[in-house]
């Protein structure tokens, strides 16, 4: 029996990105002790708090079928957040709650796009993004931004690819370049995002993680409150990963029918998880600030590292301005990303991301999630730099 091209597309016959991971995941799964610096994935668990709100909710009857574009409560609060942050006016009628920032990046790539209309996203990106893309009948084109630019896109190679394309998906902060967009860039894209006619889809999952400058959301821009759908999250800002508790901001007309899609897909997402969300929006900016410490903390320790090594400095950090990762480039020591981190793997069992799992602007990098505890990230990160030394001085 023949299954659809849209499902058995989704990875257009090639890999999903995830091969080193999954790789690592199996030595570990037979005992080998893996230092694993590769997935989004706090080292720290939800909240006892949040969950004895979530346990509450459900021993008080939140366990039925919760209305499907969320609970109005948190809607408000959603779309208060989001206008105090950016100033946009935004009322619960242009929030949808969904089962993450996942389901919200296929709502709105849905929302948006008909089968085989171009879907533009930035290279390197998010390892989902042209697979969700494919998902909904649409055809991903990567527009490449380029380590010398510090991965900021560039609005000419934006506007090069955009006739007859029909949305533009950024993200800022970045997975996995750890970039945050400046507003000159941003200006840029909503310039070319105007010119075009595109849609613009904006995700801001990282948004509570900002270590430099300041985080600009597109929306607020002129003119682009009307053609922008922003994707939030909780599972980065509330260490909630597993709850899977996102949502979309958009016009009311775009929430309308997202409403339909929900209706016909997830039909809503429970109702204790949307009153622990609820309950964890309640406990502010300190909250969030303790969330996202630990990792600024890393980037710190890296940072120093980094500055600490020989004259060879055979690794070189992007700038990281946000996120939980860094992107290393480790182009002197020869290798590309994906044979430094299988040998990084092998001889010295611990996994990173190589940079072209993120899409081929990458390449010759390697992105390393922040997201094990200090000391033994410190060492961890030492024996990647010492690894990427030894490589350069064997060249030479
Ligand atoms: N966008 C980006 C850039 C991500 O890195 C992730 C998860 N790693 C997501 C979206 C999806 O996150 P979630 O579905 O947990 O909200």
């Amino acid at each position: 029996m023949q299954l659809s091209h849209r499902i058995t597309g989704i990875n257009a016959g090639g890999s999903d990105g995830w091969g080193l991971f999954y790789r690592a995941r199996q030595l570990k799964a037979q005992g080998h002790d893996i230092t694993e610096l590769t997935i989004g994935e706090h080292d720290i668990r939800t909240d006892p708090l949040i969950l004895n709100h979530m346990h509450q909710s459900a021993l008080d009857g939140a366990t039925g079928y919760a209305l499907i574009p969320g609970i109005p409560a948190l809607r408000d609060a959603v779309a208060k957040r989001v206008q105090d942050q950016t100033g946009v006016p935004t009322s619960a009628a242009n929030v949808l709650i969904t089962a993450g920032g996942q389901a919200a990046l296929y709502a709105t790539h849905h929302a948006v796009c008909n089968p085989g209309d171009r879907a533009l996203y930035i290279d390197p990106g998010y390892a989902t993004y042209p697979g969700t893309i494919r998902a909904n009948g649409a055809v991903p084109v990567p527009v490449p931004a380029r380590p010398e630019d510090g991965f900021q896109p560039d609005a000419s190679a934006i506007a090069a690819l955009a006739k007859g394309a029909k949305s533009l998906l950024i993200n800022s902060p970045n997975n996995p370049t750890g970039v945050i967009y400046s507003r000159d860039t941003l200006q840029g894209i909503a310039r070319v995002v105007q010119d075009n006619d595109l849609w613009l889809i904006s995700d801001e999952v990282y948004d509570t993680q900002i270590w430099e400058g300041e985080h600009l959301s597109p929306r607020a821009l002129p003119g682009m409150a009307d053609r922008t759908l922003v994707i939030g999250s909780m599972s980065k800002s509330h260490a909630m990963t597993g709850s899977r508790l996102g949502w979309i901001i958009a016009p009311e007309q775009a929430i309308t029918h997202l409403i339909n899609l929900a209706t016909n897909t997830n039909y809503g997402v429970p109702g204790y998880i949307q009153d622990a969300a609820l309950f964890a929006l309640t406990l502010g900016a300190d909250f969030e600030a303790q969330i996202a410490a630990p990792f600024r903390r890393r980037r710190a320790i890296a940072l120093d590292l980094l500055a600490g090594q020989n004259a060879v400095r055979a690794v070189r950090a992007v700038p990281p301005q946000g996120a939980m990762y860094m992107m290393l480039d480790i182009r002197a020591t020869g290798l590309d990303g994906n044979s430094f981190a299988e040998r990084l793997l092998d001889e010295h069992q611990i996994a990173v991301m190589p940079g072209e799992s993120f899409g081929p602007a990458a390449a010759g990098h390697i992105r390393v999630a922040m997201t094990i505890p200090d000391d033994p990230f410190r060492a961890a990160l030492q024996t990647v730099l010492d690894f990427a030394n030894s490589l350069v001085v064997t060249v030479e």
